[in-house]
């Protein structure tokens, strides 16, 4: 008898805002093991605002995705077949690409082995996943910030941007953060760090950000882009420091490759402004993964998640994830 797994297929490209019919719930046979090849049936799946690039036809470092392809993404799950002597069965791993899915075969070589003594599985794709990482990488090894300076942090109280807000607070900086919700701005004082909240929904983001900054900003870690990234450049300081990580605001817009209107601001400013991705700093995983974790350990971090149950709900976490329902990292428990 042949295995076969449930995986998620684009059904059509989304226009503006995704909806949950957008994919489909195929079922596929999985082929049988190769030598070191494992099976793993994924316990956890990630969805993260990145998944809407691939969906569009612009090129980019996320190829898109053809309609009727398969949905990839972060997953973790439990080896329960192999033929690999360096991940037995009863090993648990991450893979970045088999989510969406329930059953897959892979490579042992494709899969990072997760010690789930260390945290419970869920954090490999949050706080101690590209999540956790990519807030980290953004902070030591980009902004570098020191005790006293003041930053300003959009999509404050998502997967990244709690732990910034977190690194942020624990090197001593004044966080500032936004969020379209009051009860994220709430978490935000009360278990993130921040200093100071705007709701961009409701308030003048960039009036808000002057009044709250009259100063100005040592650094901006933009999540947002857009109308955050605008409002961001008109406060910062004269050589204020950016770390540019994503840009939801203009995920669901026609070309969510677009710069600010008001980029001369920064030459008038000497801004520096760095963008950066998590798949640059490979060579830094281990140290990264071994201080997120020493902080998660001993209480200096925390990692909230929003868990969503069930496979045939990937969809409607990930259409909900760009609406803002969650606190800390989304993830779909199987
Ligand atoms: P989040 O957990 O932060 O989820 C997305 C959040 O974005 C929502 O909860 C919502 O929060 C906020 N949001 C949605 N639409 C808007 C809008 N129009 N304006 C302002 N905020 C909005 O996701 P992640 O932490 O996973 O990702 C955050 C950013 O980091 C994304 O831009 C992502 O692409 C980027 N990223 C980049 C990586 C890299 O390597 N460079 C790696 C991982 C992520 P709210 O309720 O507060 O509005």
């Amino acid at each position: 008898m042949t295995d076969t797994s449930r995986v998620f297929q684009l059904a059509r490209r989304p226009d503006g805002a995704p909806r949950p019919d957008d994919f489909k719930l195929a079922e596929v046979p999985l082929p049988a093991l190769g030598p070191d090849q494992v099976k793993v049936r994924n316990t956890f799946l990630s969805v993260d605002p990145y998944m809407r690039l691939p969906m569009t036809t612009l090129e980019g470092v996320h190829a898109p995705t053809d309609i009727g392809g398969e949905m990839d993404g972060g997953a973790v799950g439990e080896v329960i077949e192999s033929t690999s002597g360096a991940m037995p069965k009863g090993s648990f791993v991450f893979s970045p690409l088999m989510g969406w899915r329930d059953l897959y075969v892979a490579g042992a070589s494709s899969l990072v082995p997760i010690d789930p003594e260390l945290a419970p599985l869920s954090a490999y794709l949050g706080v101690l996943g590209l999540s956790g990482m990519t807030a980290y990488a953004g902070m030591e090894y980009v902004l570098k910030p020191k005790a006293g300076e003041t930053i300003f942090v959009s999509a404050a109280a998502g997967a990244v941007g709690m732990v910034v807000c977190q690194l942020a607070s624990n090197h001593g900086c004044r966080v500032i953060g936004s969020t379209g919700d009051p009860r994220k701005a709430a978490l935000l004082k009360e278990r993130f760090g921040a200093e100071a909240t705007i709701n961009y929904r409701t308030e003048d983001l960039r009036a808000s950000l002057k009044q709250f900054t009259p100063d100005g900003l040592d650094m901006y870690f933009d999540n947002v882009g857009g109308s955050h990234l605008e409002a961001a450049l008109d406060s910062m300081k004269v050589h204020g420091r950016m770390a540019l990580c994503g840009a939801v605001e203009l995920y669901n817009s026609a070309n969510y490759r677009r710069g600010p209107g008001n980029f001369f601001a920064a030459i008038e400013k000497g801004v520096t402004l760095t963008g950066f991705n998590i798949g640059l700093y490979a060579a830094q995983r281990a140290e990264m993964m071994r201080d997120l974790a020493g902080q998660l350990v001993s209480g200096a971090l925390h990692g909230d998640e929003t868990i969503v149950d069930g496979l045939e709900n990937t969809g409607k976490a990930f259409v909900d994830l760009l609406a803002g329902a969650n606190v800390g990292k989304m993830v779909v428990r199987l």
